[in-house]
């Protein structure tokens, strides 16, 4: 089993576009009559549901933003009578106040599929244990891969995140072939079974599905290494569904973005400004088939670059790039763009783990920036000396990369707290002050 729809993943380009033109008329359609709050935006900027033919006119459209989703919680973005959904969930706060998104069992269904495609992409099969170690509940990382492994048809082990010498146990116990969870959290278990006494052969796994965080090509072979896997990166959010917006195939060049359902677009994230094919700028997504919470042009804060390079799996649909973070997690300091990934490839590659927390703060109006990593367990005893040095060693790498100067403190083994769902990696004491 190669693909889980093959006829639209491997549709032809010309055809997709057709597809995405004739379900974005209907979905403008729906969507001004029948959610108030979108219908005034486009009645501001004097646009009307004849004005779009079809996706040439998508940048008509006035764009939605998270301050929109805030402003109208919790009802005001539903498209549906409440009645007529069946579920919520809802985003894990990270930058601010949550967002519920709301779907009908037609919304779920998709989803689901969404998620089955990242699975059978990831070579899952029927005949495959699946461990979804993804929290449930309110985030959607459980729910939409248990879903999307039900309908592959995989032993689905719901073990949510968390527990972990437990979920080590089920693991082997029922010899889990793939494993979902944020890539984070992968770490966390292979270090544990590490621990535990565990080679990387002595598991059943062959592919993890991980994502929901911002992770490095650096923090992928670790983790392959760790637990002796294939590492697939999957994409996605709560405004838009949540996970398997996009997902990678065995290229490993990109995620393809099911945009079938879900057209991209980058833009300028400072003109609103719609970019050519290939240039980085800000990920906007229209859903075109959700029913119940149908966001028009959602601005996702995420910056990437989009590429339609033919690709060796046979999927035609569009790719993104890994994200390179959130705009809203790029720190400025003394003037310089630093995004937390730049800082995790640089550890990586100096043989740190990826247990690392980066405090930012301003002292006498000077910004700072303190890295904390933490020491391996076999250099733990070195001399005072050799650790000075090993630090000097890692700023001056740092350096190099950022072209600003982080204070690096190696600390102690496990001093730094492990994450089960999203890490926290930044704690920028600026804003206290
Ligand atoms: P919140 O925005 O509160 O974290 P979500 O749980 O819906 O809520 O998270 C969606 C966000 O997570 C995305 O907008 C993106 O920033 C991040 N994300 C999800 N998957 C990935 C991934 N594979 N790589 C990088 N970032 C990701
Ligand atoms: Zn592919």
């Amino acid at each position: 089993m190669k693909f889980y729809q093959k006829d639209i993943e491997t549709m032809p380009v010309d055809e997709i576009k057709a597809l995405q033109s004739e379900k974005l008329v209907k979905q403008i359609k729906h969507v001004y009559d029948n959610v108030p709050y979108y219908r005034n935006l486009m009645d501001e900027k004097g646009v009307k549901p004849e004005d779009i033919h079809g996706i040439e006119d998508l940048h008509k459209l006035p764009f939605i933003t998270k301050g929109d989703l805030r402003e109208t919680y919790p009802y005001g973005m539903l498209a549906v009578p409440l009645s007529e959904c069946v579920r919520i969930q809802s985003t894990s706060g990270t930058t601010g106040k949550r967002v519920i998104a709301y779907y009908t069992q037609n919304d779920i269904n998709l989803w689901e599929d969404c998620c089955a495609r990242a699975i059978v992409a990831a070579g899952g099969t029927k005949d495959d244990v699946c461990q979804v170690a993804y929290g449930y509940g309110l985030f959607t990382g459980g729910p939409g891969l248990n879903g999307g492994s039900h309908k592959v048809g995989c032993l689905t082990v719901p073990m949510s995140s968390g527990n972990t010498e437990r979920q080590i146990q089920f693991m082997l116990d029922l010899k889990s072939s793939i494993i979902c969870c944020t890539p984070s959290y992968a770490a966390y278990i292979g270090e544990t079974l590490k621990e535990m006494g565990y080679k990387p052969e002595d598991n059943f796994l062959k592919a993890g599905i991980f994502g929901a965080e911002p992770w490095t090509e650096e923090m992928r072979r670790d983790i392959e290494k760790s637990l002796g896997i294939k590492a697939y990166d999957i994409y996605g959010l709560t405004e838009i569904s949540g996970p398997g917006v996009s997902f990678e195939c065995e290229e490993q060049t990109g995620m393809h973005i099911n945009e079938d359902h879900f057209l991209p677009e980058i833009i300028d994230p400072d003109t609103g400004e719609v970019l050519p094919e290939g240039t980085p700028g800000e990920l906007v997504f229209t859903c075109l088939d959700k029913e119940a919470f149908p966001v028009i042009r959602y601005r996702t804060r995420d910056i990437c670059v989009l590429s339609r390079k033919k690709c060796s799996c046979g999927r035609t649909h569009i790719k993104m790039l890994k994200p390179s973070g959130r705009s809203d997690d790029m720190m400025i300091i003394r003037g310089v763009n630093v995004f937390p990934s730049q800082i995790e490839t640089v550890l990586i590659k100096e043989g740190y783990s990826p247990n690392y927390q980066i405090v930012v703060d301003r002292v006498n109006n000077t910004d700072t920036i303190d890295v904390n990593v933490e020491i391996s367990p076999e250099h733990f005893d070195d001399t005072v000396k050799a650790i000075t040095q090993k630090e000097k060693q890692l700023e001056s790498a740092l350096r190099d990369m950022l072209g600003i100067g982080p204070k690096v403190h190696l600390v102690s083994p496990k001093s730094i707290a492990r994450s089960e769902g999203k890490a926290v990696r930044v704690i920028d004491k600026r804003k206290l002050h």
